[in-house]
């Protein structure tokens, strides 16, 4: 490689790395969830932490993955078991640049119910467009699986279900965000959280004025301009907390 493919590459695993403390410090993933970038170089591969806790990744636990979310390298570590949502999502989203996988909380509730969705109901969510689409395993896996997501068929199942959208929820699961930069994704991974929470609250207090599609389009528009905002205040607290501990 030469130094600029390298510092390229190298760089990339930092924001993989930082991500993950991220979205640990922000509530979004706890001992498990993790969150992919697609390798800079060679498109039709990702990034991907080896198969451990999010807050304790560092650089040197971050292994390449091919197009069928094989490790590159034979024989190294243990990887994640549902790195196929990574590896299928990039496969038919070349929009796509990173993929966050968690069990946030908040979200699960609106996967196991009839009748409500996971909207907008703040301009922060926008990117949530109509509503995220829930992915149903049992139509795919039958009814006795453990609802993980633990080969190419069923990430291939989950990635038709995410469609174009951003985010997708998991029945009795979690929930699956896309960006198209790793500061994007982890933007949206932590404002799902935040809108079901908020959209949770607000349906206990009465019928619920959601953002238009025209609102989640233009909200998302003008938030795009300021994920770096948010990202370098989360980063910052991330690594303050670490320090702390
Ligand atoms: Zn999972």
């Amino acid at each position: 490689m030469s130094d600029n493919t390298s510092e390229t590459v190298s760089s990339a695993i930092r924001e993989v790395v930082d991500a993950n403390h991220i979205l640990f410090d922000q509530g979004v993933v706890d001992g498990f969830g993790h969150v992919s970038m697609r390798h800079p170089i060679k498109p039709n591969h990702f990034l991907l932490a080896r198969s451990m806790a999010p807050a304790l990744v560092t650089e040197a636990d971050v292994l390449e993955f091919d197009a069928d979310g094989a490790p590159v390298e034979a024989g190294g570590p243990a990887v994640y078991l549902e790195r196929f949502i990574h590896s299928e999502i990039y496969r038919i989203r070349p929009d796509v640049v990173a993929v966050v996988h968690s069990h946030s909380p908040a979200v699960v509730p609106f996967s196991v119910v009839s009748g409500t969705k996971l909207r907008p109901i703040c301009h922060m969510c926008g990117f949530l467009g109509a509503a995220a689409p829930v992915f149903e395993i049992r139509d795919f896996a039958g009814s006795g699986s453990d609802l993980l997501i633990r080969d190419a068929h069923l990430g291939a199942a989950l990635a038709q279900s995410l469609g174009q959208s951003a985010a997708v929820l998991m029945r009795g699961h979690g929930s699956t965000v896309v960006g198209n930069t790793i500061r994007q994704a982890v933007f949206r991974a932590v404002y799902t959280e935040v809108g079901a929470r908020l959209q949770s609250e607000a349906m206990r207090l009465g019928p619920v004025t959601y953002l238009t599609e025209e609102e989640a389009e233009a909200t998302t528009t003008t938030n795009n301009t300021q994920i770096d905002r948010a990202w370098l205040l989360w980063l910052k607290a991330a690594r303050n907390r670490a320090m702390a501990t």
